[in-house]
């Protein structure tokens, strides 16, 4: 059958600066570019250019630029290239499609739209070079009130508390499992996090024992389909976190091809080598809050009590009900993934259609913890589109604790978000199984790069707390007032609790 689809991307080679490397040649594992000894000439198939811009990235003579076809159905708002390109996919193939990371459809992004305040004269502004800032964030259930024993010097406070996790930054890395990443993707997430003071996420895909010795600074995962859940496993976590839903694909499962289940994939995810590994949409002991309050409490009795359980769901239409319905059920931290979070793979039709914006989830369930009287026993932790730091600030004023970033933490490892994660061929070696790609990724550069990343952030985040008269982030959680929106409607507004610009 004849194929009626156009390339996605065009690349121009500039014939004067190609000196014939042939780095691209080699750096494509899509086999886009080749070089003819001949002709002595380099030629290229678009056709199958993903347009990860790897080629361009490290061609010595900035010889190449990869561009989105511009090709387009003209005077048609409708009938868009990419809608057609879909249904030619589909008539030929007769399959779902697929994509990878988050959604990518220009579905206000409230962050955009939000603006922070600056104090002037009368609660004058803080300079963080020369004034201690605090960025420390604890996780986990807060009482309702201290009891201290003692007086004077001699003063103890007698409330025990629940486990806490310690942030030196209230920024995590979020839940990306290995199978879906590679193992250097994990270890440099996992050194970066132990360098910053934060935490990586094991996602969904089990522990690799080579990682066992970051455990201080992990959170482990316990999803449906219970991949690597073992009792080493939850000793070797900090915090440990029942996934029932991501915001790439709220209500579905996970789907891990048996070509990417590997010796490794398969020890640590405890199934055999080359099955296909398929996490089942619901958990199977999860159908109420009371069940989910079981499971809590048998990862709380399995842990000896010691770790806080944390729950991520997806961001719905009810998630600040369900938010509500899981702070009851024990949980110490409640994570909102919403409808920009990234995946591995996703039915494109789930990923950009279903789920609704982290903001706008977050000021509905920071609020209705705070009308129940509630919001004190549970941490919220959002994640789903958080790009900066200016993000990170605008979220904690909004209500959250903290923040989990993970297509922003691939970024900075050198992802360039071309969304054909699940195709295995990541050039840039981090969503891949190949030995060869996946060593493109020295996990001592990621770790640096990571850890790079988030110092930037940190100072971003003191500089803009400083700006605001804030000496401390614990002070603007939840403090809408610094916020302000930009041309927002009245019942968005209402939404995210804030006032808008010029009020
Ligand atoms: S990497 Fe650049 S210079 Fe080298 S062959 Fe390719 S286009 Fe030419
Ligand atoms: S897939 Fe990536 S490396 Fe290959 S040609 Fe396209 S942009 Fe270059
Ligand atoms: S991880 Fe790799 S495949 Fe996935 S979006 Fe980033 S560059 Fe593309």
């Amino acid at each position: 059958m004849k194929s009626y689809l156009l390339p996605e991307f065009v690349i121009d080679r500039d014939d004067f600066r190609c000196i014939r490397c042939e780095v691209c040649v080699r750096q494509c594992a899509n086999d886009v570019h080749w070089y003819d000894e001949e002709d002595d000439a380099c030629y290229l198939d678009e056709t199958k250019c993903v347009g990860c811009q790897r080629c361009a990235t490290l061609c010595p003579t900035s010889a190449l630029t990869v561009r989105r076809n511009p090709a387009s159905n003209p005077d048609n708002a409708n009938w868009t290239m990419d809608v057609l390109m879909n249904i030619y996919k589909q008539a030929e193939t007769g399959g779902v499609l697929l994509t990878g990371m988050g959604c990518d459809r220009d579905y206000p992004i409230y962050w955009d739209r939000m603006v922070l305040d600056a104090s002037q004269v009368t609660n004058p502004s803080i300079d963080p070079l020369r004034e201690p800032m605090e960025l420390r964030t604890y996780l986990g259930a807060k009482p309702d009130a201290l009891e201290i024993k003692g007086e004077g010097a001699n003063q103890r406070v007698k409330t025990r508390m629940a486990p806490q996790l310690k942030l030196e930054i209230p920024v995590m890395f979020s839940a990306i499992s290995y199978g879906a990443v590679s193992f250097n993707t994990c270890e440099s997430l996992a050194r970066a996090a132990t360098e910053a003071g934060t935490y990586w996420n094991t996602g969904e895909g089990g522990l690799h024992s080579k990682l066992y010795k970051y455990k201080d600074h992990t959170i482990c995962q316990v999803a449906s389909g219970r991949f690597g859940v073992h009792a080493d496993y939850l000793e070797a976590a900090a915090a440990l976190e029942i996934k029932i839903g991501q915001g790439a694909k709220p209500g579905i499962g996970g789907h891990l091809p048996g070509e990417k289940v590997s010796a490794e994939i398969s020890r640590t995810r405890m199934i055999p080598k080359g099955t296909d590994a398929l996490s089942p949409a619901p958990h199977h002991d999860i159908y109420s809050i009371e069940d989910l309050s079981q499971l809590i409490y048998a990862l709380k009795e399995a842990s000896h009590w010691v770790k806080p359980v944390s729950v991520k769901i997806a961001a719905v239409h009810n998630s600040a009900a369900i938010a509500s319905g899981i702070v009851r059920a024990g949980a110490d931290i409640v994570v909102l993934d919403g409808i920009r979070g990234g995946t591995g793979a996703a039915p494109t039709m789930i990923r950009d259609n279903v789920g609704i914006p982290i903001e706008l989830a977050l000021a509905a369930a920071d609020t209705r913890l705070r009308a129940e009287g509630i919001r004190n026993r549970a941490s919220v932790v959002v994640a789903g589109g958080i790009r900066s730091s200016a993000d990170v600030v605008k979220a904690i004023a909004l209500g959250a604790d903290a923040c989990y970033i993970g297509t922003a933490a691939l970024v900075g490892m050198g992802c360039h978000v071309c969304q054909k994660c699940y195709t295995g061929k990541c050039n840039w070696g981090i969503a891949t199984q190949d030995p060869y790609l996946a060593k493109r990724l020295n996990p001592d550069i990621g770790a640096r790069r990571l850890t790079n990343l988030l110092r930037g952030w940190s100072h971003e985040i003191q500089e803009m707390l400083g700006g605001m008269g804030i000496n401390a982030i614990e002070s603007l959680r939840g403090n809408r007032q610094r916020l302000r929106g930009v041309g927002l409607s009245r019942e968005e507004l209402d939404i995210l609790g804030i006032k808008h610009a010029g009020e």
